[in-house]
């Protein structure tokens, strides 16, 4: 080969290597999946589960913090970790966001677990940490893959908090729901919903109207559910009284609804591990808070 001509193969060899980094350089940012993934949300429920017990001050608390810290920022989310409480007991709840606009959507779960399963009915076992699979890993793992499937340009504000204390009621004359009550003590600004997902992994999933909910804003959300086909989980019937995460945002005005299926047998037992836990149930909620975000307060898809 003549010094010319390899010359010329070399400069060829050299604008195509540069086209091929532009191009990389440039490349569109791979688009997120924008179905509900249940394996992945059940994957979620099993980690969790692994962890052991999760109430604050535990290990497996602290793990929860790292994990979910870890798998927010892997799907674009950044993370604030509000700590309140005391030096000796504090509560940590983790707040993740990620898109912007209008208007604010709060969607919470509690990610502790309760320290003692004491609804157990072997007295032997009531000293033992609640599994937890469906009471926390559930509404956590739901959270997770809505934080992976929500589209990054959905013009709506979406703050996903995962709560603190929440299931240590009684236990050292602790209270329920500590960690929900001091982030609405301290919101910035007022979300237009919240909605809250507990105890929702039950294998024979049924959603009755709990009764603290703010009733059009459950309306809308229940109508979802049955317009996806899911009038066998979003049933229009009443349902309990609860004290949970949504109350505190109810008795500031906020439009909240609790998203549970107290009728749970495992409720505060040992007993409540991941062959509980129905991937498909999973789905239902998760399908139908994304629905309920991209259709009604999104612009991806008119109607
Ligand atoms: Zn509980």
């Amino acid at each position: 080969m003549s010094q010319k001509k390899f010359r010329i193969l070399l400069t060829s060899l050299l604008a195509i290597l540069s086209m091929l980094l532009l191009l990389w350089l440039f490349r569109k940012p791979v688009l997120a999946p924008t179905t509900f993934n249940a394996d992945r949300a059940r994957s979620d429920v099993l980690t969790q589960v692994s962890f052991g017990a999760r109430h604050p001050g535990s290990e497996g608390h602290q793990q929860m913090i790292m994990w979910l810290s870890d798998e927010l920022n892997q799907a674009g989310w950044s993370v604030e970790v509000q700590q309140e409480g005391t030096p000796e007991s504090p509560i940590l709840n983790l707040i993740a966001h990620r898109n912007q606009g209008e208007p604010l959507i709060l969607i919470g779960a509690h990610y502790d677990t309760r320290e003692f399963a004491d609804r157990d009915p072997d007295p032997q076992k009531q000293s033992q940490p609640v599994p937890g699979a469906n009471d926390g890993a559930s509404g956590v793992a739901v959270l997770l893959e809505l934080a992976r499937v929500i589209p990054p340009d959905l013009p709506v504000e979406v703050v996903l908090v995962f709560l603190d204390a929440e299931d240590q009621g009684q236990i050292r004359q602790q209270d329920w729901i500590q960690g929900s009550t001091v982030l609405a003590e301290t919101l910035l600004d007022t979300p237009q919903a919240v909605v809250i997902v507990d105890m929702v992994g039950d294998s024979d999933l049924r959603l009755p109207l709990e009764r603290n909910s703010t009733p059009e804003l459950q309306q809308t959300l229940w109508k979802i559910g049955q317009e996806l086909g899911y009038g066998s989980i979003f049933v229009n019937e009443p349902g309990p009284s609860l004290i949970d995460d949504h109350i505190p945002f109810i008795q500031k005005g906020i439009p909240a609804v609790d998203i549970i299926d107290f009728d749970y047998p495992y409720w505060h037992t040992t007993s409540d591990t991941p062959d509980k836990v129905s991937p498909q149930s999973l789905k239902a909620v998760g399908d139908t808070l994304l629905e309920w975000l991209v259709k009604y307060h999104g612009s991806l898809r008119e109607e």
